[in-house]
């Protein structure tokens, strides 16, 4: 087997805010392979975004090495940059250039010449082709997402780095969204993306590593991940009985609020539904919405960490 594409070893990295210091990665091991869609899937604040500037060349971490394609990120910078394609912020492209500029532009920060064509038919690949002429800031949202991707490729680099790619879409853009990511994965490229959506790493990731306040907790496929957990069906139910009267119920392994729905883990959801309705009635209240679910990886991050993502 080949080396990995992405190796990180041993990372510390840490925020000084004055005098206090902020851990943000606390020894992390990662390791993505050649043609990986990879997912780094954790709340805000666990280190995800710390793990891509390090993986950019942006931040040097306290201690750890860091390679990419075999090359040493902190050696030798400039030549690991060359196989990374980074997905710019919405907000990072400037308002006041042409679509097309903004690609001429980019693409020369890499020195790469592109012509003419060779820009009609990046933009076309995104789904951009009558936008050539538009400004930046004149693209919907959707638009300027699927724009940053293409500026990431302009430079055909193997590796993609994706910081929450599909975060404030809406459930259109977000799926054309995920389609392009997996096409420029078929296109041969390694791809590593951030999400705090479970269903999007579930949906698009060969591999996800769980992180949480600096560490990685799990890592491996999503159905792995599930699969170790022993999580039983979740039955979900709008009902508003006290907690601590739904736990002894028969079945019953868990029980917790989510918004409005009380989500159960139970091995016997038919016996639980039942004992359910009759609880809901002793309070003068009806069971609504009644849903089975398979668990996810949501259950995943609960189970290792007693916290929910969102
Ligand atoms: P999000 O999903 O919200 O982007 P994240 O998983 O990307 O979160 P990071 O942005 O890597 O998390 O933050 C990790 C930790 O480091 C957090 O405690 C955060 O508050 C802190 N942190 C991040 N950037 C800075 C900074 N520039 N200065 C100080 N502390 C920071």
């Amino acid at each position: 087997m080949s080396d990995p594409i992405i190796q990180l070893t041993g990372i510390h990295a840490a925020y000084r805010h004055g005098r206090q210091r902020v851990t943000a990665l606390d020894g992390v091991d990662l390791t993505v392979e050649h043609g990986e869609i990879f997912g780094l899937l954790g709340p805000n604040g666990a280190g995800k975004t710390t793990l891509l500037s390090i993986l950019e060349g942006l931040l040097r971490p306290d201690r750890g090495r860091v390679t990419l394609d075999g090359i040493d990120v902190l050696a030798a910078p400039a030549e690991a940059k060359r196989r990374l394609g980074i997905q710019l912020q919405r907000s990072a492209l400037i308002d006041d250039l042409t679509v097309a500029e903004l690609v001429h532009l980019y693409s020369s920060l890499y020195e790469v010449e592109m012509s003419k064509a060779q820009v009609d038919e990046l933009l076309a690949r995104f789904d951009l082709a009558d936008k050539v002429r538009s400004f930046a800031r004149r693209l919907s949202g959707g638009q300027q997402q699927r724009l940053a991707l293409a500026l990431a490729v302009a430079n055909d680099p193997p590796i993609v780095l994706l910081d929450e790619p599909t975060s404030a879409l809406d459930p259109r853009a977000r799926r054309a969204m995920w389609d392009i990511i997996r096409r420029l994965h078929t296109e041969g490229r390694t791809i590593l993306l951030t999400t705090h959506a479970m269903e999007e790493a579930e949906a698009l990731c060969s591999r996800v590593a769980i992180i949480d306040r600096g560490q990685i907790v799990a890592c491996d496929t999503p159905a792995a991940l599930i699969d170790q957990i022993d999580v039983r069906p979740i039955l979900k139910a709008v009902i508003e009985v006290p907690l601590d009267r739904v736990a002894p119920l028969p079945g019953v392994r868990a029980a917790r609020y989510t918004g409005q729905h009380l989500e159960v883990e139970t091995a016997e959801p038919q016996v639980t539904l039942a004992a359910l309705h009759q609880l809901a009635a002793e309070h003068g209240r009806r069971v609504g919405d009644v849903a089975i679910r398979p668990p996810n990886l949501e259950d995943v991050f609960l189970k290792l960490t007693g916290r929910s993502l969102g």
